[in-house]
């Protein structure tokens, strides 16, 4: 479903992707694992159009999109939780929620969809009206992600979900994961909790100074000590 090849990517002069190649399927988790700095928030904005000077190749259900705006992206149905979340002050959970459906085709059937999405996420459903930015950290990354699924991507990249999150709420999210997928959708996930995100991945790439090191089914990357010590925060 999303192939990358050779994806290069800098801020200014500083070249902070090289070479990456990586690809996910349809229906797979997918997860990138990787100290501080080693280049996994980059490689997400590369894939939905965010950097401003990347090459290589990144194919998505077939088509190249490289040179397409992000907008483009998210329309052919990629869809990007940043770690900072973006929920809009002074406006309820509702309002934010159909942010995600403004340049969706799925529009027309907002109601509906917010009806959905309320019966996936509970916690959402009992705040609707309530101002998004009052309730916990916790509620606000499940907010974002469902203001991401609403518009029913085919593939969704998250950063960092369990950030800042107390644990009953990490054990909520990493459930929601595993029906999302149950449901169709294939995810791309960024972790810093490599035992957690590896329970519920396929396979997992290791990135190191902007660079793929390592790639390994999240099962034997769970039992490998050495490359989780070698490269991962845990
Ligand atoms: P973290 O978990 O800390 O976010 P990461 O693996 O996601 O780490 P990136 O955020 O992709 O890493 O950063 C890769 C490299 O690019 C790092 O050396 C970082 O300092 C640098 N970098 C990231 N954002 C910028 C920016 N806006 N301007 C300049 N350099 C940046």
């Amino acid at each position: 479903m999303l192939q990358i090849s050779k994806l290069n990517a800098w801020y200014g002069a500083s070249h902070a992707l090289q070479d990456v190649s990586l690809e996910v399927s349809k229906g797979e988790i997918v997860c990138l694992i990787g100290r501080n700095g080693a280049g996994k928030t980059t490689t997400l904005k590369s894939i939905m159009g965010l950097m401003g000077r990347a090459r290589g190749s990144v194919t998505f259900k077939g088509e190249e999109l490289l040179r397409q705006p992000a907008h483009v992206r998210f329309a052919l149905g990629l869809a990007y939780v940043p770690e900072e979340r973006r929920i809009v002050q002074g406006l309820t959970v509702r309002e934010n929620l159909r942010l995600g459906l403004v340049a969706s085709k799925e529009k027309k059937r907002e109601a509906e969809l917010i009806d959905e999405i309320a019966a996936i996420f509970p916690r959402l459903a009992e705040r609707m009206d309530q101002e998004a930015v009052t309730m916990s950290g916790g509620e606000q990354q499940m907010l974002a992600i469902a203001r991401a699924m609403i518009a029913k991507p085919d593939l969704i990249m998250l950063d960092e979900p369990s950030e800042g999150i107390m644990p009953v709420l990490v054990d909520e999210m990493f459930e929601l994961f595993r029906s999302m997928k149950a449901q169709g959708t294939t995810v791309l996930l960024v972790e810093q909790n490599v035992e957690l995100a590896l329970g519920i991945a396929e396979r997992a790439y290791v990135l190191d100074h902007g660079a793929v090191v390592h790639q390994a089914s999240a099962q034997a990357l769970l039992a490998d000590d050495e490359i989780k010590e070698r490269y991962c925060s845990v």
